[in-house]
């Protein structure tokens, strides 16, 4: 990994990313959502609406983006990833079914990774970059990421800087999220699946990203030639023993997979 500035010469670097999950979250929670044709609808606003209009602000803007995207999302819409990266946009890895990896065990994480990869990769596009779906990354998701020759994740929440992740199977930079800076939480509602109970006003939500950003290191980093390594340790109380000091890995703990 280069040791440069992140900043590039620049006094703060910000970065606009949108998950397109379309339908994929709400069929994750439950496969008969497909029948229900009003929650069908508001999940196909986002990419069949909601992503032109962005693309088409992005190029007004002359602003660089990158579109998380589920490899469920990605196949079902063949043109979609190509058209965000011939816009000059990134499309990065966002899961395949959209479940939380939380919500799996090791090898049906490491299959979902697997399964969106082959689907970019039939398409043609080039992968960096992974967001967890849900943000729910568990201790063997960043070694997936490395694993997979991807260069960052962008589901954890341990520094409002990038920092580095070291694994076993290599290091990764660490692009961190934070809730506050996620507009789903101020707009998420449907009555079914629970996605969300409260739809807030755009005027308050202007006030939170603004107010986050002219505060938050996230948005307005800091100069920092040389991201310092964060090596990931499981908390001792949910992982059991203490793991060994300069242990890099995480522990694996078992989940119990909820299918729909
Ligand atoms: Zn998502």
């Amino acid at each position: 990994m280069s040791t440069d500035s992140w900043l590039g010469g620049a006094a703060a670097v910000a970065t606009l990313t949108f998950d397109v999950d379309a339908e994929s979250p709400v069929l994750a929670a439950g496969a008969h959502y497909a029948g229900h044709l009003m929650t069908m609808s508001h999940q196909s606003y986002g990419p069949d609406v909601g992503v032109p209009r962005i693309l088409d602000m992005l190029d007004e803007l002359g602003v660089p983006a990158t579109f998380f995207v589920p490899g469920w999302v990605a196949r079902h819409r063949p043109g979609l990833a190509a058209s965000i990266v011939e816009r000059g946009h990134e499309v990065a890895h966002h899961s395949y079914a959209h479940r939380a990896p939380t919500s799996m065990s090791d090898q049906e994480e490491r299959d979902d990774f697997a399964r969106a990869m082959d689907v970019f990769a039939a398409q043609g596009i080039e992968i960096q970059g992974h967001r967890a779906a849900l943000w729910g990354a568990r201790w063997q998701t960043p070694e997936l990421v490395a694993e997979h020759g991807l260069r960052y994740d962008s589901s954890l929440m341990a520094d409002d800087r990038p920092y580095r992740i070291a694994t076993a199977r290599g290091e990764i930079a660490e692009l961190p999220v934070h809730w506050s800076l996620d507009d789903w939480e101020q707009y998420a509602f449907l009555p079914e699946p629970a996605i969300g109970t409260v739809i807030e006003s755009p005027a308050k939500v202007l006030e939170l990203l603004v107010r986050r950003a002219g505060r938050d290191a996230a948005l307005r980093l800091p100069v920092q030639p040389v991201l310092p390594p964060v090596p990931l340790r499981p908390p001792r109380a949910a992982a059991g023993p203490a793991p060994a000091r300069g242990a890099r890995t995480g522990v694996r703990r078992r989940h119990v997979p909820a299918l729909p």
